[in-house]
């Protein structure tokens, strides 16, 4: 390169516009190579791409290396010098490469006799994409114009490439993937069986019969069965430690099944119309239907279709059956009730599909709490998968049809990785927190389906965050004082002498209740949280009636507002609560010990009146998915907007440094219980920043704790104070990830995912 900037643009404007006019992207990345390298007069120029899942680089084009590699040789991020380039998304510029620590001799590729190594990673709106090399055999350190044109380069190739590169990934690892909008559980690999319900409730015809008897006692008959049936799947779910959740959706169909009305009315279409047994029902239905459609309640509109789709489906005789099942598969349906769900052979299930959207219905809470690798709302065409090989990866909700060897390879490691993990973490599962410097940290279950797991509260330090509305979720109507006060009791009573943090009804946004629809434009900003328990302070007196009640029997309970915005909030609820104590000391003639109370910090006001809410509360606890959500203006399960919510962004981690420091100061407790305590990455961020109370999903307490274990806080805290001065999120991260490379705690840390 001549150095003289005019050249280093034309050259530019050369190599871009000659890539261009390639008709394949092969042609053009093959030419993008060659170009650099002699424009750069470097000995080898080579082009690394990014797989789909983000953890592997595949040589996609290189003038110097051996063409054969093309397609073979790879690097997971972080390994090698490629792989450095690409996990800190920082440029690389070595004169001696071979002498690096992370330098790694891949054989085959031809690379032996280069010493230097200038790397740039290829991101395109902060996406990473790749790693754009050039390699010399001389000892040749790489100068600044030589850096930048680098850098420019790949800037203009990013957006050539992120056009292209669904459609080459789908070339080089043949595979057809589907992206979906909701997954749960783990990877399961197996056959696709496709489960198609053999009545359409849509399209079922209407028939009539003179036999109105005969029509009666089969839709008496047919209830009666699957009110036997439902009562023995509700067992079978119990015996499953899946009471809770259970017990919850049964009594959403369980009310229908006792709604004397509904079997009048079914009854009434066919003595007075004349109806078929599974027409009357269909018109009854669809009557109920669009009631409920036309007062908001959309998902009580869906029990009721799938309700009456399975007695219809009953009546016919066509329901699926477990032994038509011969070894695991994966099952693909447009939609099912969530009774067929609860149903499904748990050992012959080894993933679940679910084309339609689900994923606030009842449908996808159970999949979830039943523990299946499971993928809700994907555009996947049923009609073409069935019997094919699939596989569904639920932490990344995604679903890869006819996957090559090499693909099912990838993921059969990942299953193996984290099947290792499992047993590396199960060896600390009844140990504390204690850091290698002996800092006690708690770690504490987010909870809400309930995991009756016997072992839970020696486990963990007790819970830190109980979302009572899943129960309210999973009911068919609003819970009655003394239904509450058994959920509560027994939540209590399962964690004796440890704290449960319970907090008040948080509904409204992403959170809605069937029997009290909340129609708004804007429903993140809108009526929720304790706005709602503060309008309707019946529904709050109740449910902390409930809550003191079974609080008398075992005395762990602490109680959380969330979203608070306002003092005066606090102050409603502490009179609600205040009363609710003197009517229940009267009417039981006992004292009660005052529950501890805290404040959420989810909404960025309130950062600004600590010290006033500090007199009014027992603690502070931070919902960091609000926190971030409303922080940055970012709609937390918007997937377009994403990479917006990062806590890791300087704004994030000085917030978070600053509500520790001044809850510090006024000498108030301070938990975290968003997703970002369990996520391994974050847990080590919010312990550099002085968290010592960390609450997470049951999913994640074994590996944070074991995180804890291997880390030393006082090397944190002073990572932490690096971070403070920082100015991107890059730089941020990065800190962090090459702490947990020095601490050979990278493989622990998310191995796919570092957020
Ligand atoms: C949070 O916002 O971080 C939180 C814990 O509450 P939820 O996710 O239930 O809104
Ligand atoms: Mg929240």
């Amino acid at each position: 390169m001549d150095g003289k900037e005019n050249s280093i643009l034309l050259a530019l404007r050369q190599i871009i516009s000659a890539v261009s006019l390639k008709s394949s992207f092969e042609e053009a990345i093959a030419s993008l190579v060659e170009k650099i390298r002699s424009t750069m007069h470097t000995d080898c120029c080579s082009l690394y791409l990014l797989n789909a899942r983000k953890t592997v680089l595949s040589l996609a084009a290189t003038d110097g290396l051996s063409k054969e590699s093309i397609g073979k040789a790879s690097l997971q991020l972080g390994e090698g010098l490629v792989g450095l380039v690409g996990q800190k998304e920082e440029l690389i510029n070595l004169a001696d490469a071979p002498s690096h620590p992370n330098f790694k001799y891949l054989p085959d590729v031809g690379e032996d006799e280069f010493l230097s190594f200038l790397g740039v990673p290829v991101i395109n709106q902060g996406e990473l994409l790749g790693v754009l090399v050039v390699q010399c055999k001389e000892n040749r350190q790489f100068d600044e114009q030589e850096e930048t044109f680098l850098i420019t380069l790949s800037a203009q190739i990013a957006s050539i490439i992120s056009v292209n590169r669904s459609t080459k990934e789908a070339t080089i690892e043949n595979v057809k993937r589907y992206k979906g909008k909701n997954g749960s559980g783990s990877i399961a690999i197996a056959q696709a069986v496709v489960w198609k319900p053999p009545v359409n409730f849509d399209t079922i015809q209407i028939m009539y019969s003179q036999d109105k008897d005969i029509q009666s006692e089969l839709f008496h008959q047919t209830v009666f069965q699957l009110q036997t049936e439902m009562d023995m799947a509700n067992l079978r779910l119990q015996e499953h430690a899946h009471q809770k959740a259970s017990s919850g959706y049964m009594s959403g169909y369980g009310s229908m099944l006792d709604d004397i009305s509904f079997e009048d009315d079914v009854d009434n279409a066919i003595f007075s119309q004349g109806y078929v047994a599974a027409s009357a029902i269909k018109v009854v239905a669809d009557k109920r239907i669009k009631d409920c459609m036309d007062n908001g309640q959309e998902d009580k509109a869906h029990d009721i279709r799938d309700f009456a789709s399975i007695l219809i489906t009953r009546l016919v005789h066509l329901l699926p059956k477990e032994t038509d099942i011969s070894s695991p598969v994966v099952l693909i349906v447009k939609s099912m009730p969530a009774a067929l769900v609860a149903e499904m052979p748990r050992n012959k299930i080894a993933g679940f599909v679910c084309v339609d959207n689900a994923t606030s219905s009842h449908t996808a809470i159970l999949a979830r709490d039943l523990g299946i690798p499971a993928v809700i709302d994907v555009n996947l065409d049923i009609n073409n998968v069935d019997g094919h090989t699939v596989i569904v990866d639920g932490q990344n909700a995604e679903v890869l049809v006819d996957p090559s060897s090499s693909v099912i390879d990838e993921y059969m490691q990942l299953i193996s990785q984290s099947r290792q993990l499992h047993d590396l973490f199960e060896q600390d599962k009844f140990e504390k927190g204690i850091t290698k410097d002996g800092q006690r940290i708690n770690i504490q279950l987010n909870a809400g389906l309930n995991h009756e797991d016997d072992d839970l509260a020696a486990q963990t330090d007790g819970i830190g965050l109980y979302r009572t509305e899943i129960s309210f979720m999973l009911n068919s109507s609003l819970p009655t004082e003394d239904q509450q006060t058994n959920w509560y009791s027994s939540l209590l009573s399962q964690f004796t002498n440890l704290p449960v943090c319970m907090r008040t009804l948080d509904v409204g946004g992403d959170k809605g209740l069937p029997y009290l629809p909340i129609e708004e434009q804007n429903p993140a900003l809108g009526w929720r949280g304790i706005r709602v328990c503060v309008d309707q302070p019946n529904i709050l007196k109740t449910q902390l009636r409930a809550m003191l009640r079974a609080h008398m029997k075992y005395g762990n309970l602490e109680i959380m507002l969330p979203m608070i915005s306002r003092l005066e909030e606090v102050l409603i609820v502490k009179r609600i609560l205040n009363e609710s104590i003197h009517e229940l000391e009267d009417q039981y003639q006992t004292k009660i010990t005052r529950p501890k109370l805290g404040v959420m910090i989810e909404i960025p006001c309130v950062v600004y009146v600590l010290d006033e809410l500090a007199s009014e509360c027992d603690f502070f606890s931070i919902g960091s998915n609000d926190l971030i959500q409303y922080l940055f203006a970012v709609d937390r399960s918007n997937p377009k907007v994403s990479k917006f919510f990062d806590p890791f962004n300087p704004a994030a981690v000085r917030c978070f440094k600053y509500i520790a420091q001044k809850t510090h100061d006024l000498n108030k407790p301070l938990a975290i219980c968003g997703e970002l305590a369990g996520s391994p990455l974050g847990a080590l961020l919010l312990l550099s920043l002085g968290y010592k109370n960390l609450s997470m999903n049951y999913s994640q307490i074994a590996r944070v704790k074991y995180i804890t274990r291997h880390v030393n806080l006082q090397d944190l805290m002073a990572i932490g104070e690096k971070a403070l001065t920082l100015n991107s999120s890059v730089k941020i991260k990065s800190l962090y990830v090459e702490y947990a490379t020095a601490h050979g705690l990278m493989g622990v840390i998310d191995p796919k995912n570092f957020r």
